[in-house]
């Protein structure tokens, strides 16, 4: 049974980056939780399905053979024998995962799932990030980070990654996504005992420098006890 280190944050915050590198340091699983929610929409983008429609995404659930693991260095996503790993990060998966996110029966069953890897893992943690795993997922994790930014830094740094993409295209559908998003969880604010780390001044290694300094003083602060 590993510890939960819950890192939540909006799109751009340099949550999963920052939790990758942190995890590859320390010797602690990766656990990536909108890469399940991204795997679903896939799926129903695949089958021509209507990720607005709750009924039509909780049968896609049911029928959800996902492949997601803890390795930081093994950062594959597979739905049966399918590879996806790349397709997740497509425009067009962005726009429909909200949809497919919104619905509470789903949230359900992918919380669990999350739960039983981290339960199952041998390691000593997992850094696990999302949207509401400080809230929802984990709220009594030893180690409870909200990683933000400003807006246009995040939208910013998406445009980066996304080589090619028109970058005022990029900052709106990111927006637009936050919008939908924190209709669902409130990531923008952070909950009682969670610490936030602000990286919109911070570049990468300081953002990392800035989070494993929460995580050994609430480490310390647990071990202690
Ligand atoms: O983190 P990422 O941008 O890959 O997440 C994709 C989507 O998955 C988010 O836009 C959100 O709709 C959903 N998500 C969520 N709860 C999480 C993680 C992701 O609702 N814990």
């Amino acid at each position: 049974m590993s510890d939960f280190i819950a890192i939540d944050g909006p799109a751009g915050s340099g949550k999963s980056s920052v939790s990758k590198a942190i995890a590859r340091q320390r010797g602690y699983g990766l656990l990536d939780t909108g890469a399940a929610y991204r795997a679903l929409a896939w799926l129903m983008l695949e089958n021509q399905a209507d990720t607005d429609d709750a009924e039509a995404v909780i049968a896609a659930a049911s029928d959800f053979d996902l492949r997601l693991g803890l390795d930081p260095d093994d950062r594959t996503v597979a739905v049966g024998d399918t590879d996806i790993t790349a397709a997740i990060r497509e425009p067009r998966v962005s726009s429909a995962v909200s949809g497919v996110a919104r619905v509470p029966a789903v949230r359900e069953q992918v919380n669990t799932f999350f739960r039983s890897l981290v339960a199952n893992s041998p390691l000593p943690a997992v850094v696990v990030e999302g949207r509401d795993i400080t809230t929802v997922v984990a709220p009594d994790a030893p180690v409870r980070i909200l990683l933000t930014a400003a807006p246009q830094v995040r939208a910013a740094r998406r445009a980066g990654e996304l080589a090619g993409e028109n970058a005022a295209a990029v900052a709106e559908a990111l927006h637009k996504r936050d919008a939908s998003d924190s209709a669902v969880v409130d990531f923008l604010n952070a909950a009682e005992g969670v610490e936030v780390v602000d990286s919109t001044a911070l570049d990468f290694s300081q953002t990392i420098d800035a989070v494993l300094s929460v995580i050994d003083r609430k480490q310390g602060a647990e071990h202690g006890r």
